[in-house]
């Protein structure tokens, strides 16, 4: 009786489905939990692979949703967009169909560091995130609370380890699957503050989930708590634009996706963004109203780099800093004051923008608020995402600890193909610190573990000049393809063109040579020394810095021009161009650290008890707490000496 009632309340459930023929399934592949920037591109990614899945979530109508703030992408972030569309993930395509402001981050430095970050519109870009998610094969998606795990008896040959086996919703509800992903967000034990007053809440408007992080407790997981906030949101005509700095975007706007052309808008119809600044007057606010303000007296860490205004009037007194007016979409009348996050109460808060100039009058439509929430120990998770308690059962995005959509997205992806390889008993699909900012994300949470709202930067990667936003296609298409299966034909047919045409395109530039005097004839305006007597190559013109294929096709038509028709190809070529030569010395880099990351340490060492490796105490603990998969990634946790990393390697060896 209890089972027919269970399948009654199910089928209720089951009513919004990507895929209305299919009959109700209480089984599935893969369950993916929460339907944030992580859980999206994790259920896409479990279905590209093959999987059945099913995407539970607290509402459909907040699927997509942009918490925070109305942007994309940004110092490292941009990277990390491009290398979840080289997996085929959803988040650039549909920026590139929602961004209502294209502007490239550090253009003064290489490309290699450009952060490619755009203003998107809230709402177009929910709506079609929905449209694409609620249309993917083999994806159903179902509104529901997760309060709890079905677990089960360790598999054969891992002992102690329990192995999950489906969700358990707040309605007693059971369903089935062979790999959970968990992406609830600010939402475990989540509160929201503003001035004194707290209450439990995961975001604006949103239930918090607490039985689900009572159950991730008593299972033994590490728990930590970590807060974060967002501005208040205010009036469009109530802000005196006039008087503000006005940046205007891009012109030509470059795309986040390798498989659009264009953006949806033209640069001449974007939305500008305006320049404003804090001054004496707000810090005094804030100084003079700490005792009104629980979050900032709360000892959790929050997000570094990107502080409240309390934060920044706190570690940096006597500064002035920088408020940028975002449009929150094409149509809206609300303005995001980027710089500008507080929890002070919301009468405080009034009263210090409109001591902003250019803001004396702005209205306040809602005021900013922080969020308190449970995250889990990041070194619980191996790099695949699969937690080491509990086989089958992965965690991504804010749940690990980072902040920021893009760091969602790109774990989010990774959860969901390597969920479903695991259905299907393949090995996992693991990125790199050499092939990718995935790999170094995931390799940082792995192994270092973190105390405090983890964001990507340019700065965390060792091989910035190879792992470029420009060649991430070339990176992972082809790997995704082989072994994860998730990429769609299409990619992997534009990915491969723009592989041979680069190839053949750096081979003909290497072919035409001609005098440096010539060379100048034909581009006056290329530095080029007409002292030399060897001849030179148009791979060399492109180098210079003032010379671009446009300008090289057109002093020499007959073989280049057919290189500039794609402005993709002619981009990348001269991308290729300008780091061929640096990119020779990285290579020797990036091989040695290959050979470390090849030598893997068995995932069965209990480093806790082991006697056959002279470990000290300490360095086994840190070892038991990550189980690091290779020597290299043992070798980057802190407090892990280099002479227990050579007893490690001789370990391997005798074992090997
Ligand atoms: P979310 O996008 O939060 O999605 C979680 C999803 O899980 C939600 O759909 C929720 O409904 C669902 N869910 C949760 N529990 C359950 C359950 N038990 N059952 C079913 N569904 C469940 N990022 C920055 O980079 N900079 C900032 O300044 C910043 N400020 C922020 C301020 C606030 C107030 C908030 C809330 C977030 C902020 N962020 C900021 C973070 C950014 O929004 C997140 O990093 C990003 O959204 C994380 O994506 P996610 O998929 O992990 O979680």
């Amino acid at each position: 009786r209890r089972a027919a009632a269970s399948l009654g309340k199910r089928l209720s459930l089951c009513r919004l489905r990507s895929d209305s023929a299919a009959p109700c399934e209480a089984r599935f592949d893969v369950v993916v939990i929460g339907g944030g920037h992580a859980g999206t591109e994790a259920a896409a990614a479990a279905a590209r692979c093959g999987s059945r899945t099913l995407l539970l979530t607290h509402r459909v109508d907040t699927i997509g949703q942009m918490s925070c703030n109305p942007s994309f992408g940004g110092i490292g972030k941009g990277h990390l967009m491009r290398e979840v569309d080289a997996l085929d993930g959803l988040c650039s395509r549909i920026c590139d169909q929602s961004g209502i402001h294209y502007k490239v981050l550090n253009r003064r430095k290489g490309p290699a560091v450009w952060g490619l970050r755009a203003q998107i519109d809230r709402k177009l870009y929910k709506q079609n995130m929905q449209k694409e998610v609620l249309n993917t094969p083999l994806l159903t998606v179902q509104e529901g609370a997760v309060e709890d795990l079905v677990l089960t008896e360790p598999e054969p040959g891992s002992p102690g380890k329990c192995r999950v086996r489906g969700v358990v919703l707040a309605d007693g509800s059971t369903i089935y699957a062979e790999s959970v992903i968990l992406t609830t967000g600010t939402f475990l034990r989540g509160m929201m503050v503003i001035g004194l007053e707290m209450h439990p809440a995961g975001r604006l408007g949103d239930q918090p989930a607490i039985g689900l992080a009572q159950t991730l407790e008593k299972l033994g997981f590490v728990v930590g708590r970590l807060k974060t906030g967002t501005p208040p949101r205010l009036a469009k005509e109530s802000i005196n634009f006039n008087i503000l700095t006005k940046q205007t975007p891009d012109n030509p706007s470059i795309p986040f996706s390798f498989l659009s052309e264009t953006v949806w808008i033209k640069p001449e119809d974007q939305l500008p963004c305006y320049l404003t600044h804090t001054n004496p007057r707000v810090d005094e606010i804030v100084l003079e109203n700490l005792h009104l303000n629980s979050h900032v007296k709360e000892t959790t860490r929050g997000p570094r780099y990107c502080p409240s205004i309390e934060s920044k009037v706190l570690r940096f007194p006597n500064r002035v800093h920088q408020v940028w007016l975002e449009p929150e979409g094409m149509d809206s009348d609300l303005i995001y004051p980027q710089g500008l996050s507080v929890t002070l109460p919301a009468e405080l808060q009034e009263k210090m923008i409109t001591c902003i100039r250019g803001l004396e009058k702005a209205k306040m439509v809602h005021p900013g608020y922080g969020v308190q929430y449970d995250y889990l120990d990041p070194r619980q998770i191996s790099p695949s995402l699969e937690t080491h308690l509990v086989q089958r059962l992965f965690f991504a995005g804010q749940i690990n600890g980072t902040t920021g959509y893009e760091e969602a997205a790109a774990q989010g992806v990774i959860a969901g193909i390597n969920a479903s390889l695991r259905v299907s008993g393949k090995p996992p699909f693991i990125v790199s610190r050499t092939e990718g900012y995935i790999g170094v994300l995931i390799d940082d949470l792995t192994t270092l573990g973190t105390s405090e709202p983890y964001r990507m930067f340019t700065s965390r990667v060792e091989f910035r000049l190879s792992l470029r936003p420009d060649n991430a296609d070339s990176r992972l298409t082809f790997r995704a393809h082989k072994d994860a299966g998730c990429v769609s034909p299409q990619r992997y047919e534009r990915a491969s063109w723009m592989k041979s045409s680069l190839e053949e395109g750096i081979s003909v530039l290497k072919s035409i040579e001609l005098s440096s005097s010539k060379w100048k004839k034909l581009i006056p305006q290329a530095p080029i020394s007409v002292n030399r007597s060897l001849p030179v190559s148009a791979l060399d013109v492109l180098k210079c810095e003032e010379v671009d294929m446009d300008l090289l096709a057109n002093a020499v038509p007959e073989p280049l021009k057919k290189y500039t028709a794609d402005r993709e190809l002619a981009r990348r070529l001269k991308i290729e161009a300008a780091y061929e030569s640096v990119l020779m010395f990285q290579l020797q880099e990036i091989k040695e650290v290959q050979r470390d990351e090849a030598l893997q340490l068995p995932q069965d060492l209990d480093y806790l008890t082991i006697r056959d490796v002279s470990l000290s105490q300490e360095v086994r603990e840190k070892l038991h707490m990550s189980r690091p998969q290779t020597i290299g990634a043992a070798s980057r946790i802190p407090g892990v000496t280099p002479a227990a990393i050579v007893n490690l390697l001789r370990f391997v060896k005798t074992t090997q």
